[in-house]
């Protein structure tokens, strides 16, 4: 089944199909590490993830390619004000970066690309872009881009742009619709900045140079599709089809996919609101990284998602729904036979599951005939219409819905656990919910010998301390489950 995608740039849904015959070709605006990640930049890059799974589900090879700004103006800034050189200062937060990722399960593009490792690519570009007039240098050492040696300017935003007064100049890398204007391609060397000496003058790269230089370089002139957050459209990838297409003459990206920002309790996100979230804030807080993980994809990528603390728990819930219904799948027994019915809600929610994501990524759309398909299984398994021939045809689905949203394998210890050496170095203990400080306190062995003590009590009648060894593995977040072949613990 084909994905269907809306593109910023035509402004409608338009068929995914890798133009080479060969690779679909993505390119993907990385992070800026200056800072841990919050929320929003990890929807995005979720939501990114999203995209690439459902390709690879719908059996289309792909090449992803991000890369990372390690230099620009806030990485200068931070690092000269903790006295670090930048590779120094914006290396913890590589890994850092490295890590989230890891924790939420999003895969690794096939290629990173390091911003300080092309230098000599951005600046065969300028040097390109000089050549037929888009870039100029100024008094002091700078390059511009040329606004009008680029008529099309705006197509991808649509914003109109008339009135831009010819020849003024921005040379900060974020700014303003009002101040669209001649934008640094690379800026001459301040004393104390790092710098590098090249054939256009000592300087550094200005931020979009960096995009334009590295897509092409692993991913041609022109590709399939260029991703970002909503916040990029404009000025970033607005002036990387200006650099790109004025020396290609081709369309950088034939698509552009952009993930709407999130609101968090009902408001923008800000430090200054006190509802700033990195995803280290959230693990401290005892969510678990797979939570965080399907709250932040079940809003499909062009609605605004309001996460919501509520919103994590349901995704907490949910998640205790699936492994506990793939748990009675795996580990039940069930008679010798087969019930056509649960083939047919199974081919069912199947369909279900792939129209709504070829529909745009549809992530709501998806999940729901899931758990549809859980809850009447599980009826069906409660009624003894449920037989040996069955399971095969529910797995599968629910290897499908995982191939995407891959959230059934319990992998949340190690992020947590990660995270609280993390806040112990970074001396953010006092941030740490302290269920989550008394559950990690407890260990595997500890709470074998809790759980072995509470046998023997129970064997001897001594129901109150069983009840009381219940009680104290709780209060750590330890949940006891008696069953046939005798008792089984998990952590919360
Ligand atoms: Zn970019």
């Amino acid at each position: 089944m084909p994905l269907r995608l809306f593109n910023t740039l035509t402004g409608q849904i338009d068929q995914l199909a890798p133009s080479d015959g060969k690779a679909f070709r993505i390119y993907a605006c990385g992070p800026t590490v200056y800072d841990y990640g919050h929320i929003g930049n990890f929807r995005t890059f979720l939501q990114i993830d999203v995209l690439r799974r459902c390709l690879k589900l719908m059996g289309v090879p792909i090449r992803h390619v991000m890369n990372i700004t390690d230099v620009d103006d806030k990485i200068i800034r931070n690092a000269s004000a903790a006295g670090q050189s930048i590779a120094e200062y914006s290396g913890r937060f590589v890994d850092a970066f490295f890590e989230d990722i890891a924790a939420l399960r999003i895969e690794r593009p096939e290629q990173i690309a390091r911003a300080t490792e092309h230098i000599p690519k951005m600046v065969d570009l300028v040097q390109r872009l000089a050549e037929v007039g888009a870039a100029y240098k100024t008094e002091e050492g700078s390059w511009y881009f040329r606004l009008s040696a680029f008529p099309e300017y705006g197509k991808l935003s649509k914003k109109d742009l008339s009135g831009i007064e010819d020849g003024a100049r921005i040379d900060v890398d974020e700014y303003e619709k009002d101040s669209a204007r001649d934008f640094a391609l690379w800026k001459a060397a301040k004393p104390g900045e790092t710098s590098w000496d090249t054939p256009i003058g000592r300087g550094r790269p200005g931020w979009h140079i960096e995009c334009s230089a590295m897509s092409m370089e692993y991913l041609g002139d022109s590709f399939d599709l260029h991703a970002g957050g909503e916040d990029l459209m404009f000025p970033h990838h607005e002036n990387e089809i200006a650099q790109s297409e004025s020396v290609t003459h081709k369309p950088l990206a034939l698509h552009w996919m952009h993930v709407r920002f999130l609101l968090v309790e009902g408001r923008k996100m800000s430090k200054s609101e006190g509802n700033f979230y990195t995803l280290r804030d959230l693990l401290l807080r005892g969510y678990k990284a797979s939570a965080i993980r399907l709250a932040l994809i079940s809003v499909p990528y062009r609605h605004q998602l309001n996460f919501t603390f509520e919103g994590l728990t349901e995704a907490t819930n949910a998640i205790e729904r699936l492994r506990n219904f793939h748990e009675r799948l795996l580990k039940g027994t069930f008679p010798a036979g087969e019930n056509p019915e649960i083939h047919r809600l199974a081919a069912q929610a199947q369909a279900e599951y792939f129209e709504a994501l070829s529909n745009d990524l549809n992530t709501a759309e998806a999940r729901a005939p899931i758990f549809d398909m859980i809850r009447s299984a599980n009826t069906a398994i409660d009624q003894g219409r449920f037989f040996a021939a069955d399971r095969d045809s529910i797995l599968g689905v629910l290897a499908s819905f995982d191939a995407v949203f891959d959230v059934l394998q319990n992998h949340d210890d190690e992020p947590t656990r990660r995270a609280l050496e993390w806040a112990e170095k970074a001396g953010r203990l006092d941030d740490v919910a302290p269920e989550l400080l008394a559950r990690q306190c407890v260990s595997d062995e500890a709470i074998d010998a809790l759980v072995a003590e509470r046998a023997l009590a129970k064997k001897h009648r001594n129901f109150a301390r069983a009840d009381q060894i219940r009680q104290e593995l709780a209060e750590k977040g330890v949940i006891l489950e008696d069953s046939k072949d005798g008792v089984r613990w998990k952590r919360k």
